[in-house]
């Protein structure tokens, strides 16, 4: 679920392993530890919190200088957090070490199996079941080496896995496998660095191959080869990596969040380059190209994705029933999956995930899939398992993601299925010109959201006033409600102040109650469709003691008289306006938490991306 680092090479692996943990350390854990082979004896070191623990522990004794190892920063699902949970994990018998990300979900039944062969267990984890299994197969002398014994204890799992194994009886043998949970092999000269994330990688080389579901890798420092966990050889192919270590580094800001919002006006200029074509007043969208047939006859939209990526998944529905005229709606991925959801001719299924892998987003789009729907993704991370399982899809292209709470990569989101919209709008009803005005706002939106980072210290001042308040709503009403769930979500995440979004006409129904002297009120009153009703909704919480901080549109003077403070957005059509006014609810979040001494690049509990269900 969170970090692995492996190497095998010339060079001591120590510093590629704490280095590559660092790296990872954006993406949430709990726990970290590193095994290294150094002159055939395992040396394993684990520590509960940060890696600097782990680092400290390390330097106190003495460091390792073995050229071969693996490290793990682990999201604990199955064991407390505690040092003896922590990975690497051991057998009991022929010095075998195992880092993994994922669950395996048959454990128990694993377990019981092998304590009845005598195995003894020393942690709650699933992995070391693994550890174990790996161990009772491992038979050199009867032709069953590490590689075999990996592959034939993969035979046995069910559930997800990302894993790397090396072994005391061979020192030069490094094997990592997957199923459904990220992990690839960067190329070096000589050398070979293995990571669940390419940030862990790049600093070393950009030559690197995706591990595909059940593939096995063996390397050695000459080599590497490639097979199924049924010993059936692949190639695996090498590509570059894109990233850039100025994109995974902090450069002047003081956390990965703040940056990624200063970013969005360069992410979103990225995001639409190229795909805006004034002349013909169409949309050119490279990924979906060879579905262009199948695109112009759907007739229902399903829109699934977890957390941030479902609130962007909930304004595409808005944006395909208004622009493209095909009903749509934005569903958990979670929930989806699992219902027996009717999937009718000419469905198409939209998964949105940042990070490609999430779990549930994954599985719903398999179930779409296996109903006859065809599948788009909408994604961030290249060549993800999202990006592959779909027939076909867009890619964000907003640069990698480091803070956990998700803000460029929402407007992102938005962006693209935006556009999206507009393209299959195009095939039926929306005609060139009105496809050009809105690619002209469209353009516009990078400008205007600098625009809203420039009142960067208003935010925070406005913030401060309410910091202390446990308890918020957020609210809004059509293309604004999602952007009001994202605006509360972003606050939980980060500040764990207690935040509620919903329909700002739904507040009478019930959240009203809530509403006492003080309370902040969060209304997202933007000119639009349903302004004059946010207005009485605003009145409808000022009346009861509530303080209303409104996003409103720029010169709108009356809001004056309602809110108590007011953050503004430039003027723009009502359906981009949620990439907008999504921006002064992040800085919110982002100055509340700073505010409350909280570490905002690793909020308690989360992980970057979900890759368990
Ligand atoms: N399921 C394993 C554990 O709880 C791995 C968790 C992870 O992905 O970090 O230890």
């Amino acid at each position: 679920m969170c970090g692995i680092v492996a190497y095998i090479g010339g060079k001591a692996a120590q510093s590629y392993l704490l280095e590559g943990l660092k790296r990872l350390e954006y993406r949430g854990y709990d726990s970290a530890g590193l095994a290294v082979l150094e002159g055939g004896k395992l040396n394993v070191v684990k520590a509960v919190g940060r890696v600097a623990n782990l680092e400290d522990k390390i330097e106190d004794m003495g460091g390792f200088r073995g050229t071969i190892g693996i490290a793990h920063t682990r999201w604990a699902t199955h064991g407390g957090v505690t040092e003896f949970n922590a990975h690497p994990h051991t057998d009991d018998r022929n010095g075998i070490a195992i880092i993994h990300n994922g669950i395996i979900e048959n454990y128990a039944a694993l377990k019981t199996y092998l304590e009845e062969k005598g195995h003894k267990f020393q942690s709650q984890t699933d992995t070391e079941v693994l550890a174990m299994l790996i161990g009772e197969l491992y038979a050199p002398q009867e032709g069953v080496d590490l590689e075999a014994a990996v592959q034939a204890a993969l035979r046995e799992v069910t559930g997800a896995y990302a894993i790397a194994v090396i072994c005391e009886k061979e020192p030069d043998v490094l094997v990592v496998a997957r199923k459904g949970s990220p992990l690839m092999v960067g190329v070096g000269a000589g050398e070979y660095v293995v990571a669940s994330d390419a940030s862990a990688i790049v600093s070393h080389t950009t030559q690197a191959f995706v591990l595909d579901d059940y593939n096995v890798v063996k390397i050695t420092r000459t080599g590497f080869r490639t097979s199924t966990i049924h010993n059936v050889p692949v190639t695996s192919k090498i590509m570059q990596l894109e990233l850039e270590l100025q994109e995974i580094e902090l450069g002047g800001f003081s956390h990965f969040m703040q940056k990624e919002i200063f970013e969005q006006p360069k992410a979103l200029s990225n995001c639409i380059r190229g795909r805006l074509n004034m002349d013909e007043g169409r949309i050119h969208l490279g990924g979906v190209g060879n579905f262009s047939k199948e695109l112009s006859k759907i007739k229902n939209i399903v829109l699934t994705a977890q957390g941030t990526a479902l609130h962007a998944a909930m304004i595409g529905e808005y944006l395909f029933e208004d622009l493209a005229k095909v009903s749509s709606v934005a569903e958990y991925a979670s929930e989806f999956r699992y219902r027996n959801p009717i999937v009718e001719e000419n469905t198409l299924v939209i998964a949105v995930s940042q990070s490609g892998e999430t779990a549930d987003t994954l599985a719903a789009l398999q179930e779409a899939k296996e109903r006859g729907a065809l599948a788009l993704g909408v994604v961030n991370v290249v060549g993800s398992s999202i990006a592959r399982e779909t027939d076909a899809g867009v890619y964000l292209r907003v640069g990698p993601e480091i803070g956990v709470a998700s803000t460029k990569a929402f407007t992102g989101q938005v962006a693209v299925l935006s556009m999206l919209a507009m393209y299959m709008g195009r095939k039926r009803f929306m005609s060139a010109d009105q496809c050009r005005d809105l690619m002209k706002d469209m353009e516009r939106v990078p400008g205007l959201i600098e625009r809203i980072c420039e009142q960067d210290a208003r935010i925070k001042k406005i913030t401060e006033k309410y910091t202390h308040r446990e308890n918020w709503l957020f609210l809004g009403r059509g293309y604004n409600y999602p952007t009001a769930l994202e605006g509360a979500l972003k606050l939980k995440e980060i500040s764990y102040i207690h935040a509620e979004g919903m329909p700002a006409a739904e507040m009478k129904h019930g959240p009203i109650a809530l509403i006492n002297d003080g309370m902040p009120a969060v209304f997202i009153a933007n000119r639009g469709r349903q302004y004059e009703k946010v207005m009485s909704n605003i009145q409808e919480v000022r009346s009861r003691g509530g303080h209303v901080i409104a996003v409103a549109t720029e010169g709108d003077k009356e809001i004056t008289k309602y809110a108590e403070d007011v953050m503004y957005i430039p003027d723009i059509p009502e359906c981009l306006s949620p990439m907008l006014a999504v921006v002064p609810l992040q800085l919110m979040a982002y100055h509340a938490a700073v505010l409350r001494g909280h570490d905002v690049d690793k909020p308690r509990n989360l992980a970057k991306s979900v890759t368990v269900e």
